[in-house]
């Protein structure tokens, strides 16, 4: 707003200077001409000194009105450019897409001379050009650390970053890897071929383990391992996920264009975020199973047994499968703790759960229920499916072989009840544990080491 003001003001005073100096050149050229030799008489008359004043302001006013005609309608379009830059600044100051925003026409001005005038225009661009690259950098970085910070889950948090650098960076494709005892594991990739060979890679592990960004130019003539991308990657960067100088993992960035120098600046910033984001995520990993398992037989504890058993009914129920749940208990455990002391009924504990673990599917869930209560959640398996799954567990229970210190061998056998759906009167997960345990009580009446089911 102020723009405007300015530039008049200084007009008014250029008027100014320039009729004024126009009439001190009509005062000073009467003695120029008798100087030149022209006759005194005829130039030092009122009429002479009048005209050639008059001149000299006519002369004055056209040279300002010239520079009128050039140099103003560039401050104003310099002014309006400004005025524009400002107002997408307003606009766009909590989007992003400033660059989209400020587009060439709305922004920018043309640099069609090759003065002043040309040279300031230059500088505006190029301090506009610096303003919107900033702007972007800013923007990128908040929602880098917005994807950072979205999910606490690795594989999610890692998948949404992974994606957001191949979009924001010249990238291609591209994998994360977790460091794991020594060894890296994959978190998330887009488009690497052949990530387990990668994984192996003794110069990625060398990266890693040095801590160290590395840049590789792979020239035409290059042969590229063909595993890798689908296509001829142009440059590739090995970047080490630090935490605390502590190495997180790996990320390797594959690009068919090649890397600028505010790409590699972005992926050092996007990887020190990276690195706390990671080691975060394990943290929260480790309390999950910490919050979720049992701390001596390490299956599920009862509350998150629990849990999964609900989405599991809810899950069957929509999709109209069937799921089976098994009560197990084990035989006379109070004889063996009894006999035998508290620490060895422990390790029958421990050794029961590996065993019951060992023989189900990954898609089965196993839970300490109880003391010596495990509960079995079978999805998809039917009443028949369940009772025939149960009968392999009891016998490789009855065949566990634990001795005491004296080499006698410890009877060990368990009862299980059976119940599945879809089956009448079961509104919930809780009545189908309590027909599960129905069927149990009945087989521990029967004579224990049995399999019985609900009708
Ligand atoms: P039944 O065949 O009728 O099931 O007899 P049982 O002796 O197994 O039944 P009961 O429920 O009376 O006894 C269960 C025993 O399990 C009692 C308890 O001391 C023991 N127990 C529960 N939790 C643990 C544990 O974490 N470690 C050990 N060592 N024993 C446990
Ligand atoms: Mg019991
Ligand atoms: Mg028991």
């Amino acid at each position: 707003m102020n723009m405007p003001r300015l530039t008049s003001a200084i007009f008014t005073d250029l008027l100014i200077y320039m009729v004024v100096f126009g009439l001190l050149m009509g005062l000073a050229f009467p003695s120029l001409m008798t100087l030149l030799g022209f006759d005194a008489s005829n130039i030092y008359t009122a009429k002479f000194f009048m005209a050639s004043m008059f001149a000299g302001v006519v002369m004055g006013a056209i040279n300002f009105f010239w520079v009128n005609v050039t140099v103003r309608p560039h401050l104003r379009l310099l002014a309006d450019r400004m005025r524009g830059i400002e107002s997408v600044l307003k606009h766009t100051i909590q989007q992003e897409g400033w660059s989209e925003a400020c587009e060439h026409r709305t922004c920018f001005i043309n640099e069609n001379s090759n003065d002043e005038i040309g040279a300031s225009a230059q500088s505006f661009n190029a301090l506009l050009r610096a303003l919107v690259k900033s702007h972007d950098m800013e923007t990128t970085l908040k929602e880098l650390s917005n994807t950072l910070s979205s999910s606490l889950e690795l594989s999610e948090m890692g998948e949404a970053a992974l994606r957001m650098m191949t979009n924001r960076t010249n990238s291609s494709a591209g994998c994360l890897f977790i460091e794991d005892k020594g060894s890296l594991s994959l978190v998330a990739n887009l488009g690497i071929l052949d990530t387990a060979k990668l994984s192996k890679d003794p110069f990625v592990l060398y990266c890693m383990d040095v801590g160290r960004l590395e840049r590789i130019s792979l020239p035409e003539d290059v042969e590229v391992n063909a595993l890798l991308t689908s296509f001829r990657p142009k440059e590739m960067l090995v970047i080490p996920i630090l935490y605390k100088e502590k190495s997180q993992g790996v990320l390797v960035l594959a690009s068919a264009l090649g890397y600028s120098d505010d790409d590699q600046v972005l992926i050092k910033l996007f990887g020190q975020g990276l690195g706390m984001a990671m080691s975060n995520a394990q943290t929260h990993d480790r309390l999950q199973d910490l919050a979720a398992m049992d701390p001596l037989t390490d299956i599920y504890n009862r509350r998150f047994g629990l849990n999964r058993l609900r989405e599991e009914f809810q899950r069957a129920q929509r999709t109209q499968s069937p799921l089976a749940v098994v009560m197990i208990d084990l035989d006379h455990f109070k004889n063996i703790n009894d006999t035998y002391g508290h620490l060895m009924g422990d390790r029958v504990l421990v050794e029961v759960s590996k065993v019951v673990r060992q023989s189900l599917r990954d898609e089965d869930i196993l839970v300490r229920y109880g003391g010596e209560e495990m509960l079995m959640v079978l999805p998809s398996a039917d009443l028949q499916t369940g009772v025939s799954i149960a009968d392999r567990v009891r016998r490789l229970i009855e065949d566990i072989q634990l001795t005491d210190d004296k080499g006698k061998r410890l009877p060990i056998t368990a009862s299980m009840g059976v119940s599945a759906i879809p089956r009448a009167f079961t509104e919930n997960e809780l009545q189908l544990i309590k027909a599960a345990d129905d069927a149990l009580y009945q087989a521990k009446a029967a004579g224990r080491n049995r399999v019985l089911s609900t009708r």
